[in-house]
């Protein structure tokens, strides 16, 4: 049976943990996870073309003004983008996209497509915010503060958003979002393919 494609924005604080989250996710084949492109420099443990691509600010741009992203939005002094290409093939093989943006990016997704879903994730306290930034090692202090001052501007957006999830241990936070995503697959609209075949229709 054919099932509809959807997009999965899942945004949230650095730190917030996710990544670990979407990591989960995509062990269930039904997922694709998008790979953004940024300006940011890889951090060590980072791969170009896995976590994401990294470029050139002029790479970046040339492929902006070819009009290449679905979105893009820039980040603590750095430029990020989900390149577009890649997420209309998914979403038309009937995958649930994901798309790990921040708040800036999934509102302009929601512009483009009005059924996607928007998930913000946060974590339990500021204070475990903090801690995670501090424990993962890979930005300098002044970097932590403007990421966790971006935190707090990012949770004021959270009306804009159709689920809050808080983000204590993964597996919950993964269950949720399995649960957010499969009660919308049951919704009518996105079952008309189904329907369709079952009646014998076009
Ligand atoms: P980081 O530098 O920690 O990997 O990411 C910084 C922020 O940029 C995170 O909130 C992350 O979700 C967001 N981000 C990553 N890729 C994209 C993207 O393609 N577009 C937008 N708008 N934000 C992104």
């Amino acid at each position: 049976m054919s099932i509809k494609g959807m997009l999965i924005v899942i945004s949230g604080p650095s730190g917030s943990g996710k990544g670990t989250v979407v990591n989960e996710l995509r062990k269930n084949e039904m997922y694709a996870l998008s790979v953004s492109m940024t300006t940011r420099l890889p951090r060590l443990n980072e791969k170009d073309s896995v976590d994401y691509f990294f470029r050139t600010k002029e790479e970046f741009l040339k492929i902006r003004e070819a009009d290449g992203f679905l979105e893009h939005a820039e980040f603590v002094g750095n430029m990020y983008g989900t390149p577009k290409s890649y997420v209309e093939e998914k979403i038309n093989e009937g995958k649930a996209v994901i798309l790990e943006i921040d708040v800036i990016g999934a509102l302009q997704v929601k512009k483009i497509f009005n059924e996607c879903i928007l998930i913000f994730l946060i974590p339990p306290t500021k204070e475990i915010l903090r801690e995670r930034l501090i424990g993962r090692n890979t930005e300098d202090a002044i970097v932590i503060e403007r990421r966790l001052k971006k935190a707090e501007d990012e949770i004021t957006q959270i009306d804009n958003y159709d689920y809050l999830i808080i983000n204590d241990k993964v597996l919950n936070a993964v269950n949720q979002i399995s649960c957010i995503v499969s009660a919308e697959r049951l919704k009518p609209k996105n079952c008309k393919l189904k329907v369709k075949e079952f009646i014998g229709g076009e």
